[in-house]
């Protein structure tokens, strides 16, 4: 397990600290005459230091912390690399597994798996952290996480329906690398990157060319148009993923987005928090705390994706006063019922993150194997819905194919008509009137 101060420590601290404490109380209160002031104000700054002290080693202990997992699964497999070095994001992207070679060293493949070998180059590529690697079951081919990141031979089955940019993004694109679908905001695409390439990933088609970024230039035409359009009040930077950009890089772009008076939020599609939480350092949450109104949308899949390392991540951002959110796909054999979603969006709520979107898994090429029947979305609704917490209820959504946009699904709670009222279905199902008179 991670190594936060767990509780016997803690106490014994707090012991100590409240002895020490209680001892100077003692010599204040012996030493002090009865018309002698109260205890000086001496005494508080002691007191002061101490705790000081004490929440200073506490966030020393936080920050140096690796879990046992990662500990073990570093041992084992960079045996020549420190702790600081798998704390450092730029270390994680550098060792990341890119081939089906590399990834045979830390899992046993199953026949799918190891399959698609010989074409990988013509679809997605592999790319997944270490970190993230090691959260992966070595002999469990249908763990969740690893379906979500190793490729398999079902990709290469093209079913009906399916297309390679069924959102027709490029149809909306008025400038390279925006995206301009409704009235009030734009989709600004500044990098091809992840760390960790989702294998139902929605832009297959633009992303992982390994180019890496696309640089400042690049982004220069989407700067302008974005300046232009004085209805755009709500940018969202996505990607590829935002973060995987250096410090630099991202300031200046969020400067820039700043400077443009019309654009009131900006928000980020990212899913660093959960693949690679080293980037979320003290320099980054710095740069991104001076670009308020921003919000975080983060992109999570499995309950077991809530690592103390996540956790941490998290913190530091809702920390930095950033709201953060949850976008999950819904995927076959993955997430696709209701108590890993509900102990998901429970996860989330306990990191400070609010459930935002589940969506429909959009149909790419190759993704039969991940979608699930609009049934499906709906009876996860339907179980969550009045069961638990109404922050824990993501909104379902499909985003039409050509498109449409994003359409929110509902289980049937509207009932139609009697008369002046409208019927109502609960979460028990009991039907209610609702006097709807005008
Ligand atoms: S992080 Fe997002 S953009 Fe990157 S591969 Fe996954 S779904 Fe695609």
């Amino acid at each position: 397990m991670h190594e936060y101060p767990n509780s016997n420590n803690e106490k014994k601290e707090m012991e100590k600290l409240s002895n020490i404490h209680n001892e100077k109380l003692v010599v204040t209160h012996t030493e002090l005459n009865e018309d002698e002031e109260p205890p000086s104000k001496q005494m508080f700054i002691n007191e002061e230091t101490l705790l000081t002290e004490y929440l200073q080693n506490k966030l020393e202990r936080d920050k140096t912390s690796l879990s046992e997992r990662s500990s073990e699964f570093l041992r084992k497999y960079f045996p020549e690399a420190s702790e600081r070095d798998w704390n450092n994001w730029k270390w994680q992207l550098k060792n990341s597994v890119t081939t089906i070679q590399q990834l045979s060293k830390f899992l046993e493949l199953s026949v799918n798996e190891i399959r698609p070998a010989q074409a990988i180059n013509d679809t997605l590529p592999i790319r997944i952290t270490p970190y993230y690697l090691s959260l992966l079951d070595k002999y469990k081919a249908d763990q969740p996480l690893r379906k979500s990141v190793v490729p398999v031979f079902d990709e290469f089955l093209v079913s009906r329906g399916e297309a390679s940019d069924p959102l027709s993004e490029s149809h909306h694109s008025p400038v390279p690398n925006i995206v301009h679908r409704y009235p009030d905001r734009v989709l600004f695409l500044v990098t091809g990157f992840c760390s960790t390439y989702c294998r139902y990933c929605t832009r297959s088609h633009m992303v992982a060319k390994d180019k890496c970024h696309i640089g400042l230039k690049a982004w220069e035409p989407g700067l302008q148009y974005i300046r232009k359009n004085t209805n755009i009040r709500d940018v969202l930077i996505s990607g590829g993923d935002p973060l995987t950009m250096n410090d630099l890089n991202i300031e200046y772009l969020l400067s820039r987005l700043r400077d443009i008076e019309h654009v009131e939020i900006i928000r980020i599609g990212t899913k660093v928090p959960v693949v690679l939480p080293q980037r979320i350092n003290r320099s980054l949450v710095n740069v991104l705390k001076k670009y308020h109104p921003l919000y975080i949308s983060i992109h999570f899949t499995h309950p077991d994706e809530i690592t103390p390392e996540v956790k941490e991540a998290c913190e530091k951002l809702t920390n930095a006063g950033i709201p953060l959110g949850s976008q999950t796909v819904l995927l076959k054999g993955i997430n696709d019922n209701v108590p890993v979603m509900k102990q998901l969006m429970h996860g989330l709520l306990k990191i400070r993150v609010r459930p935002y979107y589940l969506y429909q898994c959009d149909p790419i090429l190759g993704s039969a194997h991940f979608r699930t029947p609009i049934d499906k979305g709906l009876e996860i609704i339907r179980g969550l819905r009045g069961h638990t917490s109404g922050y824990a209820v993501p909104q379902y959504v499909v985003d039409a194919p050509g498109g449409g946009g994003k359409i929110p699904l509902l289980p049937d709670y509207f009932q139609g008509r009697e008369d002046s009222y409208v019927l109502l279905k609960n979460y028990e199902d009991k039907i209610f009137k609702y006097p709807d008179f005008s």
